[in-house]
C-alpha cells in the first residue's frame, strides 16, 4: 500500500498506512506527552494527555490510538490542545501528593515534567484525596499508591511481557487502584520482582528500596555494563554516587534484553559493598589467615610454584578457571598455566553443560546456541522441553511470550507445569525420563506424515536413513506407553512444530529428570535437522548456558585440549602460532579436566592448583567431600576470589579480586555476543582486577608480558582466535558483536550454519530412549529439578540478604 501524506504542525510527512498520529509526530521529532503509551503494549488512549487537534475533527483525538489519514492536518500544541492537557494535569494533581521536594522520582517524573511544561502548579478541584498506606512489605520496593495515576503500564507489562500477572486494576471509580488480587501484599502475590513495573512507572509510585534517600537522579553517574548473573548477558545501567552503586536500570538500546531484566539483575548486586569482601591478600600461617602485602603474596606463590615445578614437573600444576570471569581473565589464565608447560587448565564450563557441548559438537561440529535471543520473538513455533526459561533465563521467556502474542504456536513438554504452560497450545506432561522417547516419536510422526524437509535433508545432512529406521518403532502408540502422552496430543504437537516455517527448540541442559541429557540433545538436533530449522533466522536450537561467561571461558581456551577458539593443542601449526606469539613452548599433550581431577579420581599428578573465582568444594559435596580432602592435601593452593569461600578456606594464599562493576573487560553471552563490561566503581581496599593480578603474577614467574590494560589483552586474543579476529573494544562498544566475526568489516553472525555446518553436513544420530544414560552433568548436585543453574552464577557466599530471598523464592531452595 502506498504511503500516507499528512501535515503535522505545518510540516509534511509521508508514513506507512496504519501509523498512528503519535508515531508520525515522533518521526518528525515532536514530543507529544504520554502517560499510558508504551511501544511494547497495545495503545489504549486512556490517559488522554496525548490529545492533538485534527482539522475537521469534532473533538480532540488521542494521538496514540488514532491512525493517520491522507491529507490530515494535525496540530500538536494548539491552544485547544494545551488547554486540554492543562485540564488533565490539573485533575491529576488534585489527587496526587505534591511532595516533589522529597519525592525520590523528582527530576525523572513525567507528571512533574508536564506540569512544569504547561505551567500547572496547583489544582482548584477540591474534595477527597486518596489516603492509602504504603505497601513496603517486600524486600525490593516501596509502593506508594497515592502517587499512582492509573496509567496501567505496569499492569500491561506484568501481564503481557513478563507473564507474572501479579497486578491488575482493583475496584472502580475514585477508589480505583492497581495491585494484587484482593489487594494483598505484593510479597504474597505472583510477583517475580523483575522490576519492570518500577522501570516503566512514569511517576513516583514504585521506588526501589535500595535507592531510598541515596541520591537525586542528577547526582548519579551512569555506567552501562552487563549483568553478571546468567548467560543472557542483559545490558544494565549502574547508577553510582560516591563510588557506590545505588541503583540499576535496564539499558534501553540493546538487542539482548531490550529494557527487561529479572530479579537477579535488578536487585541482586548489593554484595558489591558487602563488608565480607576480600580486600587484602591473605596467607595461611599456622592454620589462620593473615593479611600480607601483594609483594609478599606473589613472592610466596612464585616460590611455591617453582618448588612444585622443580620437584614434580609441569604436569603437577593445574589451573581451574571460572565461567564467571571476563574473557580477558580467562584468556590470560590459560596462557599463564600453559606457559608453565602444561595444558592442565579447565573451567566449570564442562561441569554442568557437557551434554549440550558434546551433543552439538557431534551433530553440527561446534557447540553454541544456534540463533539469537531476539529472533525468538519472530518464530512461528516454539518447542520448550526440559526447561523452564521463566526461572532459568527469564528474558528468553519474555521473547517466547512475545512470539505467542504474534501468533506463534507454543509446545511445552515437562512433567510439571512451567512458567510458560499457561500460554501453551500443546502441553505434554510427559513422564520423567521419557523425553527422548517423546522427541523420537515426534520425529516418527514428522517422517510418516511427510512433514520433513526433503531438500534440506538431501543437501545439508547425513544419516537420515539410519534415523528413519531407528524412529520407526517410536509410533505414537508405542511412545504413549513410555511418555504417558496421548497419541493425538503427540501427533498434533509434532504437526505444530513441523508445520511452521520457522520453529525453535528451547531446552536447558543439566536437567536431571531425563533418562540421558546427551541423548536428548542429539534427539532435539535430529528434530531441527529433519525440519530444516537450522541455518536460518528465528529457528534453531536454543540450549542456553547457565553461567554468565560460560561461552566465553570456553572460547578463550580455558579447556584442557584446545586453545582459544577451540584450536586443538594437538595440532602442530596451532601450537606454533601460539608459541610464536607468547614466546613459550606449548605442550602437545591435552591436560587433565576438572572432571578428571574432581570426579574421576585422576588426581595423583596434581600437586598445586590455582583456582580462579570458583568454589568446587561447595559444588561437589561440601567440606567433608573427597574434593575438599584433595584440595586440602595439595602441596600448594592459590584461590583468587571476591569472598572467602569453602574452597578459599583451604588455600595457602588468597588473592582479592574485583567484582563485575569494578573492572573493564568482556563477556560472551549464550548467543555468542561479546559485550563490554565497564568499570563503574573502584574495587574495595587492595582488591585488583582479575586480569591485572594474573599479569602481575606472570611477571613474578618470569614471563615478559606487557599489557597496558584489558583492551591489549583482548587485542592479542583476537589476533590468535579466528572467531574473534574482527573484534575490538571500539567495535564492541555499541551493542557487542556475535562470533564468528572473522574480519574487521564483518558485522558478526546472528545465527549459525547458514549454508554449512561446522562439520560440513549436519549429522542425524540414532538415540534410543533406553540406551540414553545420564552423562556427567554434575548438575543435580547444585540445581533444583532440571532448571539451569542460576544460583551458581555467583558464588554461594556472595549471597546477600536479598540474594538469599531471591534464591529461596525463585529457585525453591
Ligand atoms: Fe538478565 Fe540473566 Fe541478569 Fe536476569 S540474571 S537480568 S536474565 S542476565
Amino acid at each position: 500500500m502506498s504511503a500516507i501524506k499528512l501535515t503535522i504542525d505545518g510540516r509534511e510527512i509521508e508514513v506507512a498506512p496504519g501509523t498512528t498520529i503519535l508515531e508520525a509526530a515522533r518521526q518528525l521529532g515532536k514530543d507529544i506527552p504520554t502517560f499510558c503509551y508504551d511501544p511494547e503494549l497495545p495503545p489504549n488512549g486512556a490517559c488522554r494527555i496525548c490529545v492533538v487537534e485534527v482539522e475537521k475533527a469534532r473533538a480532540l483525538v488521542a494521538s496514540c490510538v488514532a491512525p493517520v489519514g491522507a491529507g490530515m492536518v494535525v496540530y500538536t500544541e494548539s491552544e485547544r490542545v494545551i488547554n486540554a492537557r492543562k485540564a488533565i494535569l490539573t485533575l491529576l494533581i488534585a489527587n496526587h501528593p505534591l511532595d516533589c521536594i522529597t519525592c525520590e522520582k523528582t527530576g525523572e517524573c513525567k507528571l512533574q515534567d508536564y506540569c512544569y511544561r504547561y505551567g500547572v502548579a496547583d489544582s482548584d478541584f477540591g474534595g477527597e484525596v486518596k489516603e492509602l498506606a504504603d505497601d513496603d512489605t517486600n524486600a525490593f520496593f516501596v509502593r506508594d499508591m497515592n502517587k499512582c495515576i492509573l496509567c496501567g503500564i505496569c499492569v500491561g507489562k506484568c501481564q503481557d511481557v513478563i507473564g507474572a500477572g501479579a497486578i491488575d486494576f482493583t475496584r472502580r471509580g475514585f477508589v480505583s487502584n492497581v495491585g494484587p488480587p484482593f489487594e494483598d501484599a505484593i510479597e504474597d502475590s505472583t510477583c517475580v520482582f523483575c522490576g519492570l513495573c518500577i522501570d516503566s512507572c512514569p511517576v513516583g509510585a514504585l521506588i526501589p528500596r535500595y535507592s531510598l534517600g541515596r541520591g537525586r537522579p542528577w547526582q548519579v553517574e551512569k555506567t552501562k555494563t552487563v549483568c553478571p548473573y546468567c548467560s543472557i548477558g542483559c545490558n544494565v545501567t549502574l547508577h553510582v554516587k560516591d563510588n557506590e552503586v545505588i541503583g540499576i536500570s535496564p539499558a534501553e538500546e540493546n538487542p539482548v534484553n531490550r529494557g527487561h531484566l529479572c530479579v537477579k539483575g535488578k536487585f541482586g548486586w548489593d554484595y558489591l559493598k558487602s563488608g565480607d569482601r576480600l580486600t587484602r591478600p591473605l596467607v595461611k600461617s599456622n592454620g589462620a589467615f593473615v593479611e600480607v602485602s601483594w609483594e609478599e603474596a606473589l613472592g610466596l606463590i612464585t616460590d611455591n610454584l617453582d618448588q612444585v615445578l622443580d620437584r614434580y614437573g609441569s604436569e603437577a600444576i593445574m589451573g581451574l578457571c571460572s565461567p564467571k570471569t571476563t574473557n580477558e581473565e580467562s584468556y590470560l589464565f590459560q596462557k599463564l598455566i600453559r606457559s608453565l608447560g602444561t595444558n592442565n587448565v579447565d573451567s566449570y564450563t564442562r561441569h554442568c553443560h557437557a551434554p549440550a557441548v558434546d551433543g552439538m559438537m557431534e551433530a553440527f561440529g561446534s557447540a553454541a546456541m544456534t540463533n539469537s535471543i531476539g529472533e525468538l520473538s519472530e518464530t512461528q513455533a516454539v518447542f520448550v522441553i526440559a526447561a523452564d526459561p521463566s526461572e532459568s533465563h527469564p528474558v528468553i521467556s519474555y521473547r517466547v511470550r512475545e512470539a505467542v502474542r504474534k501468533g506463534a504456536k507454543l509446545i511445552v513438554a515437562d512433567p510439571e507445569p512451567i512458567g510458560l504452560t499457561d500460554l501453551a497450545h500443546h502441553y505434554l506432561p510427559l513422564q520423567e525420563g521419557s523425553a527422548v522417547a517423546l522427541v523420537n516419536a515426534m520425529a516418527n510422526v514428522i517422517i510418516e506424515e511427510n512433514l520433513h524437509d526433503r531438500t534440506f535433508i538431501e543437501k545439508r545432512t547425513e544419516g537420515f536413513e539410519a534415523l528413519k529406521s531407528a524412529v520407526a518403532k517410536y509410533t505414537p502408540r508405542y511412545a504413549a506407553e513410555i511418555t504417558g502422552i496421548g497419541e493425538d496430543d503427540l501427533r498434533s504437537a509434532a504437526r505444530a512444530y513441523a508445520g511452521a516455517e520457522k520453529a525453535a527448540v528451547i531446552s536447558t541442559v543439566g536437567m536431571d529428570y531425563s533418562a540421558g541429557n546427551g541423548g536428548l540433545v542429539l534427539a532435539l538436533a535430529n528434530l531441527a535437522l529433519l525440519t530444516g530449522n537450522l541455518g536460518k533466522e528465528s529457528a534453531g536450537l536454543y540450549l542456553p548456558y547457565g553461567e554468565n561467561n560460560l561461552q566465553g571461558a570456553s572460547d578463550m581456551g580455558a579447556l584442557p585440549a584446545v586453545l582459544s577458539g577451540y584450536q586443538p593443542v594437538k595440532e602442530k601449526a596451532i601450537r606454533e602460532k601460539f608459541s610464536r606469539s607468547w614466546g613459550v613452548k606449548i605442550s602437545e599433550e591435552p591436560g587433565l579436566s576438572a572432571a578428571d581431577v574432581f570426579q574421576k579420581g585422576s588426581q595423583d599428578p596434581v600437586k598445586a592448583m590455582y583456582i580462579l573465582d570458583e568454589n568446587p568444594v561447595s559444588c561437589l559435596g561440601g567440606e567433608d567431600s573427597e574434593t575438599a580432602r584433595f584440595l586440602g592435601d595439595l602441596d600448594f593452593l592459590v584461590v583468587q576470589d571476591i569472598f572467602m569461600t569453602e574452597t578459599a578456606a583451604l588455600a595457602d594464599v588468597i588473592l582479592p579480586a574485583a567484582a563485575f562493576a569494578e573492572q573493564q573487560g568482556t563477556y560472551t553471552n549464550t548467543e555468542r555476543r561479546v559485550q563490554l563490561t565497564r568499570q563503574a566503581v573502584k574495587p574495595p581496599g587492595e582488591a585488583h582486577p582479575g586480569w591485572a593480578i594474573i599479569a602481575e603474577l606472570a611477571g613474578w614467574l618470569g614471563f615478559d608480558w606487557d599489557y597496558g590494560g584489558p583492551e591489549d589483552v583482548f587485542a592479542e586474543m583476537a589476533s590468535l582466535t579466528p572467531q574473534y579476529a574482527g573484534m575490538s573494544y571500539e567495535k564492541l562498544a555499541v551493542q557487542g558483536l556475535q562470533w564468528p566475526c572473522p574480519s574487521k568489516d564483518h558485522p558478526g553472525t546472528a545465527f549459525l550454519y547458514e549454508g554449512r555446518f561446522s562439520r560440513g553436513l549436519g549429522l542425524f544420530s540414532v538415540v534410543g530412549h533406553e540406551a540414553a544414560g545420564p552423562e556427567e552433568t554434575g548438575a543435580g548436585s547444585c540445581i533444583a529439578a532440571h532448571h539451569a543453574c542460576q544460583c551458581q552464577s555467583e558464588s554461594m557466599s556472595r549471597r546477600s540478604v536479598i540474594d538469599n530471598f531471591i534464591v529461596s523464592k525463585m529457585c525453591g531452595r
